[in-house]
């Protein structure tokens, strides 16, 4: 099955509660790191499905589990890393995981060593749905590849350099210096597609751009010359665009007021933001925007419809942020894949000079806005996975040799 016997592999990982997204690739030396193979497995906690691929889309591997008490998330990296080391590859020299929060202090890749490991942990509880099984799949593999180098990519790091007016919260400064700040989240995902847009157009990398990653997770971003300057996610992940389950913007007198007059928990306020809310949370049918886009449920379109309408406004707010817009790009599963939303989200910047062309739209080409468009309005793929690679082949690249 292997024709690749010598060749020396990265892993990418990305490690979410009931997921975990991988992609492997071929250590790239001074190159591009080459592809090989990428799938995930899903359901994790009910009937855990493995779906491997490689470069081409064909099936390498396919595996599911039944439910059973024994089966962890740590059990099945090591099958995932077992199935690959068969199918794939055996020569694993290192893993590039996304971390979700960097906090202040780290913004680079990292190598991971236990003083990161224990910085990040304290992170924890400003990304709660992510930040403690990213730090799970990093500690999983130090225990089952100890020798393997491992890296850590922040989805903060590339909003570091925002100006401070766009980090700073309008709360007493002490809580300023404790970290109480806007970081901004997706990152991975916006520095790919700062680098498509350069390699797109090297004079002006898009000039002011505005990304919007919509999938599961959503949030925009403001670019000028490829530099995040604003972004709307904040403090956490909670804030800026109507997510899956996410609540996005919400007035924090709308906290104090379930604390308050519903009593609830901290806890249970948290499990409502974050996992009940957003899409799901107004339609009471679905997070996923395919069933929600089916449905004939009046409250269904009704959360479309404050998806498309926050996305416009909030997009609004970060063209001010830039003095202008010259670049609007669609990317992630909804972005990437759904023709209704980017023509409804564009209906509704008209007046910041986007015109889509209707029929360039709907075949999803790269560039979908009509010729005389002021703004050019691109769908771009995003690949969190090649950037973590790009960066862990950078740092291997860097390590002493033994
Ligand atoms: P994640 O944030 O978990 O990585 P994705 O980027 O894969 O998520 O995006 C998932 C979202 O993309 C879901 O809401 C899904 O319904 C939506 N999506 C995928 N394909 C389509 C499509 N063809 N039309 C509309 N929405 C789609």
């Amino acid at each position: 099955m292997r024709d690749s016997a010598a060749m020396a592999e990265i892993l990418c990982l990305n490690a979410g509660s009931s997921s975990l997204k991988f992609a492997l690739y071929a250590e790239p030396g001074t190159d591009e790191p080459s592809l090989l193979a990428s799938g995930k497995i899903e359901n994790i906690g009910l009937e855990p499905h493995l779906i491997a691929r490689d470069a081409k889309g064909d099936v390498l591997a396919e595996r599911r589990w039944t439910k059973d008490g024994t089966i962890t998330h740590e059990t099945l990296l090591e099958d995932l890393l077992r199935e690959i080391e068969a199918s794939v590859g055996d020569d694993l020299i290192a893993v590039g995981h996304r971390i979700v929060h960097g906090g202040t202090d780290y913004s680079a890749p990292a190598r991971v060593d236990a003083p990161l490991l224990a910085a990040l942990e304290a992170l924890c509880p400003l990304a709660p749905l992510h930040q403690p099984h990213n730090l799970a799949a990093v500690r999983a593999v130090s225990r089952l590849r100890p020798a393997v180098l491992q890296v850590a990519c922040f989805d903060t790091g590339f909003h570091h350099g925002q100006p401070p007016i766009a980090t700073r919260l309008a709360l007493p400064r002490a809580l300023g210096e404790e970290g109480m700040r806007r970081y901004g989240f997706h990152g991975i995902s916006y520095e790919y597609i700062a680098r498509q847009l350069r390699s797109i157009d090297p004079d002006t990398g898009g000039g002011r751009t505005i990304a919007a990653h919509l999938g599961n997770g959503a949030s925009l971003c403001a670019m000028a010359g490829g530099r995040s300057i604003d972004t709307t996610m904040g403090f956490t992940a909670l804030d800026g665009l109507v997510m899956g389950t996410r609540c996005g913007a919400l007035d924090p007198g709308a906290v104090l007021y379930l604390f308050q007059q519903r009593g609830m928990t901290a806890r249970e306020v948290e499990h409502l933001l974050y996992s009940e809310s957003g899409l799901l949370g107004v339609s009471g049918v679905s997070s996923d925007m395919r069933a929600l886009l089916g449905s004939e449920t009046p409250a269904a379109g009704e959360a479309i419809e404050l998806f498309v309408w926050q996305i416009a406004r909030q997009a609004g707010a970060l063209a001010s942020s830039l003095g202008g817009l010259d670049t609007f790009v669609f990317t992630a599963g909804i972005g990437e894949n759904s023709p209704e939303i980017r023509a409804r989200v564009a209906g509704r910047l008209g007046w910041l000079g986007v015109d889509l062309d209707a029929d360039a739209n709907l075949r999803g080409d790269a560039v979908i806005s009509a010729p005389s468009s002021r703004v050019a309005v691109r769908v771009i793929p995003t690949d969190e996975e090649r950037m973590i690679a790009i960066h862990t082949a950078d740092l291997l690249r860097e390590e002493p040799k033994a």
